[in-house]
């Protein structure tokens, strides 16, 4: 009798697990192809897409419809760079020192939703105090709702670097950080490093490989590595499996890092020509983070928002950023989207899709930055597109993205995983 109740009781876990829904789209988005169709129903099962069908198909007995026909259905936006345990703010330095790692573990929690409401299903992590690793881990077991999440665990730097985390300190509280805390100034120092990030937990790796803005430090575009000491952290990643993200603001850091073989640069504020082309030679993708660049610019306007040696940096630096993406585009550069979110309000992600349409990229590109680009960069192939077989990371917005950029900040559904989160 027991036996046929276990029996039951798994072809009843099977059905459940087997049922399929039906999502009827009024607009599909067609990433890959960049084009929109009209009335499209996507089968999912599970957590995959099983099916895309011409038309609004009728469901079977036992099959849920999900009716989207008034909305834009695209592939869930994956966002190549966030912040998600902190968020821009006046106190911001403060908390530094006030903060126990369990506030920014619960704050983090805030943040990753927010983001996942904002039709962000996926985000490479790129940078904190190891929180986000920790994070990443809670939402994979279902502890907490928020993003899939590629996190770099701490950044690495040189001492004195955009990314050294003593910077600007009293000495005695300064000390001397080395790989383990992600500062590097050799090449054994940073396949330690690398080392290090890998036993961390991290997916991935991010350098600083110029100066930056928010850093308490005089010098935002300087170069700070050697291109062996760039060669020895790509390589040691290389070993783990990990792609390697480089923060460079200026051109020689840049050129340092695309030849010392990392896979993206962000910001990229003051790119040169030459480095244009030594990117599209190498394949290195440019995240933008055009909205960073702008808020940052702007907040450095508020009195007291940043302290005085921030805000020096933030009043030129953030500017150059959308004229240096256009040109990029332009001249062939491949670009993945990137936003920085933290630096400025998380949940607005979305305003990086208006400031590159404005110089020029179409919305259906942007959107193809966000999602088959952004996995290629991942170099995850089960999300970015919706196919058959592909991971149900499926949103949509109000309206038409074409026609109104603006629709994209109007996500009404978000499905992960074949879970819906939002409806
Ligand atoms: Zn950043």
């Amino acid at each position: 009798m027991r036996r046929i109740f276990l029996g039951l009781l798994m072809l009843a876990t099977q059905s459940l697990i087997a049922q399929k829904t039906l999502l009827h789209c009024g607009q599909l988005i067609d990433v890959k192809n960049g084009v929109q169709l009209p009335q499209m129903t996507i089968v999912v099962e599970g957590n995959k897409v099983v099916d895309i069908q011409k038309g609004y198909t009728n469901p079977a007995a036992d099959q849920t419809v999900i009716n989207l026909k008034n909305l834009t259905v695209m592939p869930g936006l994956i966002d190549m760079h966030v912040h998600l345990e902190s968020e821009t703010g006046p106190a911001s330095y403060l908390n530094g020192f006030t903060y126990n790692p369990a506030d920014f573990a619960f704050q983090s929690v805030v943040f990753a939703e927010k983001t996942l409401m904002s039709g962000f299903t996926a985000v490479r992590d790129l940078g904190g105090t190891n929180v986000n690793i920790a994070l990443r881990n809670a939402i994979n077991k279902g502890w907490i709702v928020g993003p899939r999440v590629y996190t770099a665990g701490k950044s690495l730097a040189s001492t004195g670097g955009h990314a050294d985390p003593t910077n600007n300190y009293r000495k005695d509280l300064m000390g001397d950080p080395g790989p383990r805390e992600g500062v590097v100034n050799s090449v054994e120092d940073a396949a330690k490093a690398v080392r290090q990030r890998y036993k961390d937990g991290a997916d991935l790796i991010k350098i600083t490989a110029t100066g930056g803005v928010l850093s308490m430090a005089k010098d935002g575009s300087g170069a700070q590595f050697t291109v062996e000491e760039i060669k020895a952290i790509v390589q040691t990643a290389n070993d783990y499996g990990f792609k390697v993200a480089a923060h460079a603001h200026g051109a020689e850091g840049m050129k340092r890092a695309v030849l010392g073989g990392v896979h993206s640069i962000e910001h990229g504020s003051y790119m040169s020509e030459e480095v244009m082309d030594l990117m599209k030679e190498k394949g290195t993708y440019l995240v933008p983070t055009i909205v960073a660049g702008k808020s940052t610019a702007d907040s450095a306007k508020k009195p007291g928002y940043y302290p005085d040696i921030v805000k020096a940096k933030a009043l030129v630096i953030g500017n150059f950023i959308q004229g240096t993406f256009a040109k990029a585009y332009k001249r062939g550069v491949k670009i993945a989207f990137g936003t920085d979110a933290g630096v400025y309000a998380h949940g607005k992600n979305w305003l990086e899709f208006q400031y590159m349409n404005e110089v020029g990229m179409p919305v259906l590109e942007a959107i193809k930055c966000a999602t088959v680009n952004a996995a290629d960069l991942l170099g995850d192939d089960s999300i970015g597109s919706i196919e058959k077989g592909k991971m149900a990371d499926i949103i949509a917005v109000d309206g038409n993205p074409e026609k109104d950029v603006t629709s994209m900040g109007r996500v009404k559904f978000v499905m992960k995983g074949g879970k819906v989160f939002k409806q």
